[in-house]
């Protein structure tokens, strides 16, 4: 009997301990490309790595993107993940680069408080690094939405 008290205990703790482990994980999403910080920050220049690990935000009107009319598509500039189509993008007069969507499934989103409220926040799907923030001031004639993302986070590749 006192062995099967023992073997119980030992479960009880070995089961407890594997649930804080998945709570852990479930705060700590694992994306697909997963990087330590000494490792991103040797393959971005320091103002990605401000933007998109540290959820920074660039400078208003520093992106050459606010300009970017070509066709093609924005890629995550960590990962490379196709992010936003340049059909959707709009001139917000806002100062980053807007789109009124993003390419379904490939941006996933949180809520941040960091400037005392609560506001959308959207990050790669793929690497996790953080692009900007959705607002719902957008085009009304499309989605309403407005995507406001950090050129630096972006890699545009115009279509050939
Ligand atoms: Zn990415």
């Amino acid at each position: 009997m006192k062995k099967i008290i023992t073997l119980f205990t030992i479960m009880l703790f070995f089961s407890c301990n594997s649930s804080a482990q998945k709570t852990k994980a479930k705060e700590e999403k694992v994306y697909p490309v997963t990087k330590t910080d000494a490792e991103w920050k040797k393959e971005l220049t320091s103002e990605q790595y401000y933007v998109l690990r540290e959820a920074g935000t660039e400078r208003r009107y520093s992106s050459s993107l606010n300009k970017e009319s070509r066709k093609g598509i924005y890629h995550c500039a960590a990962c490379d993940t196709p992010l936003f189509k340049s059909e959707h993008k709009f001139d917000s007069g806002t100062g980053w680069p807007s789109f009124d969507r993003e390419i379904e499934g490939n941006v996933d989103y949180s809520v941040d408080y960091n400037l005392g409220y609560a506001r959308n926040e959207e990050h790669c799907a793929t690497c996790g690094g953080h692009l900007g923030h959705v607002f719902n001031d957008g085009p009304r004639k499309t989605t309403g939405k407005r995507h406001c993302i950090n050129g630096v986070a972006l890699k545009f590749v115009p279509e050939k």
